[in-house]
């Protein structure tokens, strides 16, 4: 079964192999494992040995998120988290239950946010602090200009907390040219071709230090605890268990990651994941939900078909019965489909997806495949 999700994402079998085993995390050996995979990480997102450190926590991609607002915003800061879809809507909740004062302004969900947009609402409001900025929309598909949009939170003395879950190890990124940047999360389970269990954080060292990153409400989901921890107890120890076999499993799939040649063969790969998908569905006479032009290279939304006999689940079940698992909701402002275009899966995965999608949907009798007239 191949898991066709923009996370969790299907991966290799040395990666799962590596789950086959008991570890002890106070041991030496397994200490140094999770020291070299922080280190990894570190160097990965280019962040400088002195100015920036990587810390892991055990769960899902929001708790580095909910964990990375409590530690450098401080409680009842002004941010600004502009709409870009259901995952920055996410990051505006947590950032309100962390007791942050959020403007949330409306921006078009199909097109990549414009950084005058940030600009001009950072200049309109000098009391906001913060920005927090999806780098890959994985509701609508979209990449934003991370780094763009960066220099003008920089330019207006401002911090940026970055949601990178679905772009770390595939987008492009240099936290060292980005000095707005307080922190950039990510989990194990999606670009890098990790399991699902732990997420990831790399932060400024400086900013970890100050007093303020020990405040924000909460004590388990606090990255100045973590990285206290590491200075009192070395660098390999982790605080409270760690999901010692996902952090293995992680160390594998970055020797992976580096087999492949890195960043760039592996974006390259999604990317004709991706045109694959999308090219692929026209041909069987579906509707792409995204121009060409603004569709990122993660996942791909489909416009639902306008044929009555169409139902998402019975579609999701059929597709499954030919060997492929695709999500059985969808994101978008109106209906669709989404195709994950990430993890483990090649060009000739997905020609194989859009013959199955082809053939399910015939079998369920859906003839008219453009979207309803609402939609178009
Ligand atoms: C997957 C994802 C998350 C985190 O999801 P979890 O289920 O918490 O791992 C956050 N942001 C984006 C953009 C994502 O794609």
């Amino acid at each position: 079964m191949l898991l066709l999700i923009p996370g969790p994402v299907a991966t290799r079998p040395e990666v799962r192999a590596a789950m086959a085993q008991d570890y002890a995390p106070w041991d030496n050996d397994f200490r140094t494992l999770y020291a070299r995979v922080r280190e990894r990480v570190r160097v990965l997102a280019g962040g400088g040995a002195e100015t920036h450190t990587a810390l892991a926590l055990q769960g899902c991609g929001h708790f580095a998120m909910e964990a990375s607002l409590r530690s450098f915003v401080p409680a009842g800061g002004r941010m600004l988290i502009p709409h870009t879809g259901q995952y920055s809507a996410r990051l505006a909740t947590l950032a309100r239950h962390a007791g942050h004062d959020v403007v949330a302004p409306e921006v078009s969900q199909d097109a990549p946010l414009d950084p005058a947009v940030v600009a001009n609402a950072l200049a309109a409001d000098p009391a906001i602090r913060h920005v927090g900025l999806v780098y890959s929309e994985t509701g609508s598909g979209v990449v934003l200009d991370a780094a763009a949009i960066g220099q003008v939170v920089h330019a207006a003395g401002a911090r940026l907390i970055l949601d990178a879950v679905s772009a770390f190890g595939a987008l492009p990124l240099d936290v060292s040219a980005m000095p707005e940047l307080d922190s950039v999360a990510f989990s194990a389970n999606k670009c890098l071709e990790g399991m699902p269990g732990l997420c990831m954080i790399v932060a400024r060292t400086e900013r970890l230090q100050q007093p303020e990153a020990r405040e924000g409400g909460s004590w388990a989901l606090n990255l100045g605890e973590i990285y206290a921890q590491y200075q009192r107890s070395g660098p390999g120890s982790f605080r409270f268990t760690p999901p010692a076999q996902v952090l293995a499993s992680l160390d594998v799939a970055l020797d992976l990651y580096e087999a492949e040649g890195g960043r760039e063969p592996r974006l390259a790969r999604y990317r004709e994941n991706v045109r694959t998908v999308y090219e692929g569905m026209i041909g069987i006479g579906l509707v792409p939900y995204l121009p060409r032009a603004v569709q990122g290279p993660i996942v791909v939304n489909i416009h639902a078909p306008a044929d009555p006999t169409w139902h998402l689940q019975t579609f999701v079940d059929q597709l499954k019965r030919r060997g492929f698992v695709i999500s059985n909701f969808f994101n978008t402002p109106l209906p669709s489909f989404r195709v994950g275009c990430i993890g483990a899966v090649t060009p000739e995965d997905m020609r194989r997806f859009v013959a199955a999608a082809d053939a399910a949907l015939t079998e369920m009798g859906v003839h008219r495949r453009e979207p309803a007239p609402a939609a178009s």
